[in-house]
């Protein structure tokens, strides 16, 4: 452990030395709104490859006890944002988001956020959201951690090496890299995206049908997103494609699909609040988004909002495995920001 984090982790465990008391209970917190960001909350073999994308249920369940016990407010992330910028947030705000819209939302956070009563946003994507196969990277990465021969001899794919290397990270890497930018200058279609992940599987001697009957790494189909809506639920924009050109037209026609598709699922009119698939933030970008209709966006870069913050680079706080839960409750209380603290990484995970 570093130095600085042993400092850290000192002062936390004294609250700041009272400090983090005197913080949540200021004008300073009072000014501010502290955005949660989660994607999916898994019980299954995702956290064990995507670690920092899947959140056991039991970690998220502990989370929003510490969100209820702490005496934050969580508001509606709409509602948060007006209030953010009349100066009229209530103490210690809060908002929920979840990004991507993963199948175990219904499953494995919703019930949590109706237990206590906690508005909630998510972010959805939709092109999986319609066609329901697991997320092909994400498939790919899964498969090669899985696999239970750690070199294997390809015979199958001669545009591959010899050998399949998944003996360490940096190899599975290098290899996901190869297959994606393989699919991607083939042009490969979703479809055409999935059966080479099926045969890859077979290369592997992995059981694809059962990891897709599974529903692992998939996003919720059109009915759990409706049923979700239909329950209170927030579903807001992240392009249909996960997917931010750099081409405006195609930029501005992502969001309106996006936003099209939503409309449809959950009947809502007007959705305008957005976040950047894979935290990809671009100056470019915040013209458009204020053409296609965009009121706010959201970052994966860590902190609180601020009233005088630009509303089209909303910080957020990544909760993730390797947060402990009393550096979850600085940010709650706003010690966080007063503190030493990892550099945000972009996620470089995106499920297009
Ligand atoms: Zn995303």
């Amino acid at each position: 452990m570093s130095a600085l984090r042993q400092i850290k982790q000192a002062l936390l465990a004294t609250n700041g030395l009272g400090l983090a008391s005197l913080i949540a209970h200021s004008r300073w917190r009072q000014q501010r709104l502290l955005i949660l960001c989660y994607h999916g909350i898994a019980d299954g073999e995702e956290n064990g490859s995507h670690p920092e994308m899947f959140l056991p249920p039991e970690t998220f369940a502990r989370r929003m006890e510490i969100v209820a016990r702490s005496g934050c407010k969580v508001v509606g992330l709409g509602e948060g944002l007006r209030l953010l910028q009349k100066g009229e947030l209530p103490a210690r705000s809060v908002a929920i988001t979840f990004d991507d819209g993963w199948a175990d939302f219904p499953r494995h956070a919703f019930p949590v956020l109706q237990r206590h009563g906690f508005p909630a946003t998510v972010y959805l994507t939709t092109y999986y959201c319609l066609f329901q196969r697991p997320l092909f990277r994400f498939a790919l990465a899964h498969m090669m951690w899985k696999a239970p021969s750690k070199v294997i001899d390809n015979r199958t794919f001669e545009w591959l090496p010899r050998q399949l290397d998944f003996q360490s990270e940096a190899s599975r890497n290098a290899l996901l890299w190869q297959i994606d930018g393989y699919a991607k200058q083939q042009n490969l279609t979703g479809r055409q995206k999935d059966n080479l992940a099926a045969a890859f599987a077979g290369a592997l001697g992995f059981d694809y049908s059962t990891f897709c009957e599974r529903r692992l790494f998939q996003l919720m189909n059109p009915d759990e997103v409706a049923a979700m809506a239909r329950a209170g639920v927030d579903i807001q924009l992240h392009t249909h494609r996960h997917r931010t050109p750099l081409d405006r037209d195609r930029f501005v026609a992502e969001i309106k699909q996006n936003r099209d598709l939503i409309s449809q699922m959950t009947g809502a009119d007007g959705v305008s609040h957005f976040c950047y698939p894979s935290g990809a933030i671009r100056p470019d970008f915040v013209p458009w988004l204020k053409e296609a209709g965009v009121e706010s966006a959201t970052t994966c870069l860590n902190g609180l909002a601020t009233r005088n913050g630009d509303l089209f680079l909303l910080p957020r706080l990544l909760d993730q495995y390797r947060l402990t839960d009393a550096e979850f409750e600085s940010w709650l209380t706003g010690l966080a920001e007063f503190l030493p603290r990892r550099k945000s990484e972009p996620l470089d995970v995106a499920p297009e």
